[in-house]
């Protein structure tokens, strides 16, 4: 037997007992006449005792023993003398009465602890060595309960996990596909699936009512932060729905995830429009834990002779709660911060309200003392408050501020953590225009149902379409998204002009599910969430990557591995592939 306790396991009521432990030496310390070895596994850390006195060859033996070797030991557990309440063995060791080594290691790369000496790549690299962290497996083991909490309250919802296959033909997400070639059928190539999207459709048709699964999906985007590859996602599929009863399952789905995982009651999810959350919040995402939500002011702003305000489409102004004692540096470093490439702001104009009344602005030569206190008045701002101003076009103008907002509430430490808001945006735009190739795009996928009194607006005013569509939000992170399908053959059709497919290029990418829906489509629709990224929001973290066993860097690398990698030339004629150049 490898062991009777695993490494987390003993306490003092086990005082006096013989044991075998088997686990990796975490960490040695050597004492004239006394060694102490930490072991560890999976379940937690056992300090190991030698001594001198006791049995000198042992003690001996083990000072030999490098860091990560496997061991496995006998002995007493035996009451400390000096306890350790940071850990839950810490009031017993094992007195060591023989040792075996199982293997040997070489010594690690960095050092396994939660604060390791180990770079990002490093870590990367050995990331098996990395996942003996307890921080990291912690994360892992988060991961396992978000998604058996998800099983069991789909399943008492009685949805049904089903697999959908990974070699497909596009999806419709939007994304590039990565993509398989078929050895058996030169020339032609599978797709990975940037979603089970058309499959959990086709599974309504077949009358499976609700389906989830915990799946991988591929998209080949060019990799900002925090973006992977492959990921995984919440996917569901139900019949005879309309967006009501969606927003409310998965509304509890949420509740019961924050109730079982942090012990948490998220409440009530408020919903808000797309067009609200972008008149408020510049962003169809907000991040709800703080306000500091825009003003238009536009109107008040008009006539004074400002010839920057007078052109510009809107003027936008937050009001920074007890900022009015920023210095002049830091008014200069912020301005700096919104003129970056990545905001792109013409500037930044500031006012002052100070606490005797008065105000002080950066365009005090335009603009009265009546003038600034009926900006305060419209910013609700009081004395002690900041107020920002950014101008432009209405688009620009909010996406800039957005991220000023957002900046600004890292800064005065209104971003919590600890803390989690969540909402429904509902409402999308079902259509977005592309200014590069003149065309709509569907915002979400082609199969997403126009609002049903909107739809007579696809001819005159495309953009003013609305889906129902909705995402669901947390901490202004887009976590989920949805919606209700289109299942009228007619509309749909109607749905491919307006996306500028013609109905050969239709009939080509989605002539299958096409003509499942002659057979018989019920009303339905879902939703997909992403996984990782709720794993990361439960866990605290903003990376992702954290969450993922096997993760890949800013590259699509996996440095562990060493993929992509290139293949033989034999392997490449099987596929009938010839590399250009
Ligand atoms: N397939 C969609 C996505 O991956 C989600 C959905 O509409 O259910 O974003």
């Amino acid at each position: 037997m490898f062991r009777t306790h695993d490494c987390g396991e003993l306490r003092i009521e086990n005082n006096g007992q013989m044991v075998t432990l088997s686990g990796w030496v975490a960490k040695r310390r050597d004492f004239g006449a006394l060694s102490f070895i930490d072991l560890r596994d999976r379940y937690g850390i056992t300090q190991l005792s030698f001594n001198e006195e006791y049995n000198k060859e042992l003690l001996d033996e083990a000072r030999k023993m490098g860091r990560e070797f496997v061991l496995q030991v006998q002995g007493k557990v035996t009451e400390r003398s000096n306890k350790n309440p940071k850990l839950a063995t810490g009031d017993v060791e094992v007195v060591v009465e023989s040792m075996r080594i199982l293997n040997p290691s070489l010594t690690p790369p960095f050092t396994i602890e939660d604060d390791t000496d180990g770079g990002d790549e490093l870590r990367m690299q050995y990331r098996y060595l990395d996942l003996r962290r307890d921080v990291v497996r912690q994360n892992l083991i988060l991961r396992h309960q978000v998604a058996k909490q998800v099983r069991q309250y789909l399943d008492n919802k009685l949805f049904i996990e089903v697999e959908t296959p990974v070699l497909i033909k596009s999806t419709p997400e939007g994304a590039r596909d990565f993509v398989v070639p078929s050895r058996m059928n030169p020339g032609q190539f599978y797709a990975l699936p940037q979603s089970p999207q058309t499959f959990k459709q086709l599974l309504m048709v077949s009358g499976f009512d609700r389906y989830y699964q915990i799946v991988k999906c591929f998209r080949d985007e060019d990799l900002r932060a925090d973006r992977q590859p492959e990921f995984t996602q919440i996917d569901c599929e139900m019949s005879f729905v309309e967006q009501e009863d969606i927003l409310n399952l998965f509304e509890g789905m949420v509740q019961h995830l924050f109730k079982e995982v942090k012990g948490f009651d998220i409440g009530t999810l408020p919903r808000m429009t797309y067009a609200e959350a972008m008149r408020r919040y510049g962003n169809d995402k907000p991040d709800i834990r703080f306000g500091m939500e825009f003003n238009e002011i536009k109107s008040l702003t008009e006539g004074k002779g400002f010839p920057v305000f007078d052109a510009a489409e809107s003027v936008l102004a937050i009001s920074a709660s007890g900022c009015s004692n920023y210095t002049r540096k830091q008014l200069d470093e912020l301005t700096e911060w919104v003129k970056r490439p990545q905001i792109g702001a013409k500037g930044l104009v500031y006012v002052f309200c100070n606490a005797d009344g008065t105000f002080k602005s950066s365009v005090d030569k335009f603009y009265s003392q009546e003038d600034l206190a009926a900006w305060a008045k419209a910013c609700s701002a009081n004395a002690g408050d900041l107020l920002l101003l950014l101008c432009g076009t209405i688009n620009g103008v909010r996406k800039q501020m957005s991220e000023l907002r957002l900046e600004m509430g890292q800064r005065l430490g209104l971003r919590d953590r600890n803390v989690f808001k969540a909402l429904w945006v509902i409402d999308f735009p079902l259509l977005e225009h592309d200014e590069e190739s003149g065309r709509w795009h569907a915002m979400h996928h082609p199969f997403t149902s126009p609002k049903p009194e909107d739809i007579t607006l696809l001819e005159t005013d495309p953009g003013a379409v609305r889906a129902n569509a909705y995402d669901m939000v947390i901490n202004g992170v887009e976590v989920g998204g949805g919606s209700i399908r289109i299942h009228d053959k007619s509309l749909q059709a109607l749905m491919f002009k307006h996306l500028g497919f013609t109905e050969d290029e239709a009939r080509y990418q989605f002539g299958f599910l096409m003509n499942a829906f002659e057979y018989g489509a019920p009303p339905h629709g879902g939703i997909a969430l992403g996984f990782d990224r709720l794993c990361s929001l439960f866990g605290g973290v903003d990376s992702i990557r954290d969450f993922i066993a096997f993760p890949k860097n800013n590259q699509g690398r996996d440095l562990m591995i060493d993929a992509p990698s290139t293949i033989d030339q034999k392997q490449l004629d099987e596929l009938s592939i010839a590399l250009k150049g």
